[in-house]
């Protein structure tokens, strides 16, 4: 079965072929510039060089129509005829509480994320036009959205509550909803198989540190808690994002600019290592202004070092614990000296890095010394692959046409009495037992009720399979090897 796997973005376009039998990249590439002067496509067919071509793309379908030549094209292309494609998996940035998990695409599930563009104003509408695009030119081919928010849906209210009126929470859906939750879910699930314990039995902070940075508790196997929050500008600082930020400091900035958009300009572009150092976004080149003795370059790295720390304790105490601390991304795959600094001092809640092992790049490596309580890794993330995964999963359970449909309670979110809503054929939920038989039953549960309201019920048996499925699968499957879908930089 053979995936492509698409990121767009406003004005690019990601692409990955992937071959679910050995789950090996065939192809992957870029296109940028969509709708401006000067777009250009980057295409690698795996094990050849780069091809780089100028084309006018006005519109993702263009682009779009674009790759697919290129995928059968004689030289560069890696599939005899278009009809080998199964499926389409398109990430999409925010599900907002609808999705808790992948989805097959349908008019419903396109109208669920056009519902949540005001949460994601730049980057919901790109994605929705990477499907509409998709579907534009092979409208037979099943399309599936896999969300950055869905790991996440299941933090317990007490994580995603903000302390304001709760008015906003109910009316506006103004929470945390945390983001790159494929990234997370997936180098949690890769730690406990690499360690070869059960998921459900660890308790694991997953630190996502690039561009742009996360940390999650996974309780068991689930978000139980995460740094980024209503956008992602909450957490530790990033390249240009400010991170935590009393509130207070935002109504000065909108008194002083007196523009919305100037106080947003604030918080997500000028900030974080960028406006503390004054040098630049990438750590790379704070840390060597930072050595050659530039006092607010050696600030800003000094600010990310201890803000990641301070959410590894918080988190290990949130949950009781902490036995896998992981490294991932950008920054925390290839930040060696920086992976070094933050376990620091941090013996006392069992965490030892052993200076040798830690000496890697990009590499899944344990790099705990064998005393270490804590187990200490550094792996690659692999967002694609997950989505591939997804897409696949999803595909397959909408092959299976479901026999019954059953309804069974579940735990009800604050403040209101949950209410079950017809199953309808993007609404049902499911329940644990949908996820193990996604193929017999569709159950209903009691969905989880929405604050003085009565709640709809969102997942679909495809997407609630999807849940159970990667976690399974990946059990069973080898480490990703070189030849698996390459490791995404965010
Ligand atoms: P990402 O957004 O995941 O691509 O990560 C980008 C961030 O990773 C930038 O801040 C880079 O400076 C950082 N990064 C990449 N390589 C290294 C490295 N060798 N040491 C420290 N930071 C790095």
């Amino acid at each position: 079965m053979k995936i492509l796997v698409l990121n767009c973005g406003s004005s690019s376009l990601k692409y990955q072929l992937i071959d679910m039998d050995d789950e090996s990249v065939l192809a992957k590439g870029l296109v940028e510039r969509i709708g401006i002067a000067g777009s250009c496509i980057k295409h690698t067919k795996t094990g050849m060089d780069a091809v780089k071509r100028d084309v006018d793309f006005p519109t993702h379908t263009e682009a779009i129509k674009y790759v697919l030549d290129m995928l059968v094209d004689k030289k560069y292309g890696v599939l005899k005829s278009l009809n080998e494609l199964a499926a389409a998996g398109h990430r999409i940035v925010h599900g907002g509480e609808d999705f808790t998990s992948s989805a097959l695409v349908t008019p419903k599930v396109i109208k669920g994320i056009e519902k949540v563009i005001p949460l994601a104003p730049l980057h919901n509408p790109a994605n929705l036009q990477g499907i509409k695009a998709v579907q534009a030119v092979l409208p037979k081919l099943p399309n599936v959205v896999v969300f950055d928010t869905a790991f996440h849906q299941t933090m317990p209210p007490k994580a995603f509550l903000y302390g304001i009126d709760y008015k906003y929470y109910e009316k506006d859906r103004v929470r945390r909803y945390g983001f790159h939750g494929t990234s997370h879910r997936y180098v949690s699930q890769r730690a406990a198989e690499i360690l070869k314990k059960d998921p459900k039995k660890l308790k694991i902070v997953t630190c996502h540190l690039g561009n742009g940075s996360s940390i999650t508790a996974v309780d068991g196997g689930k978000s139980v808690e995460t740094s980024m929050g209503y956008s992602t500008a909450e957490g530790v600082i990033m390249g240009t994002r400010c991170g935590d930020l009393d509130s207070a400091v935002v109504v000065y900035l909108a008194e002083k600019l007196k523009d919305p958009k100037a106080v947003s300009d604030e918080v997500q572009k000028k900030a974080g290592l960028l406006g503390i150092s004054g040098v630049s976004s990438d750590l790379r080149d704070v840390e060597i202004a930072a050595e050659k003795g530039n006092k607010r370059a050696q600030l800003a790295q000094e600010k990310l070092i201890y803000g990641v720390k301070k959410y590894i304790g918080s988190y290990a105490a949130g949950m009781g614990g902490i036995d896998v601390l992981v490294f991932t991304a950008g920054i925390g795959e290839n930040g060696i000296g920086f992976r070094k600094a933050v376990c620091e001092g941090l013996d006392f809640m069992g965490i030892k890095v052993d200076a040798k092992k830690n000496d890697c790049r990009g590499k899944e490596v344990v790099i705990s010394t064998p005393s270490s309580r804590v187990k200490v890794m550094v792996i690659p993330t692999n967002e694609e692959l997950v989505i591939a995964r997804d897409t696949k999963a999803c595909v397959e359970a909408a092959a299976k046409p479901a026999k019954k449909t059953a309804v069974k309670k579940t735990a009800a979110k604050p403040a209101a009495k949950a209410a079950v809503k017809k199953a309808s054929a993007t609404k049902k939920a499911t329940a644990k037992k949908a996820a193990a038989k996604p193929v017999k039953k569709v159950v209903t549960k009691k969905a989880a009720a929405k604050p003085a309201k009565k709640a709809a019920v969102k997942k679909t048996t495809a997407a609630k399979a999807v849940a159970a499925k990667p976690a399974k699968k990946a059990v069973a499957k080898k480490p990703a090897t070189k030849k698996t879908a390459a490791p995404k930089k965010k």
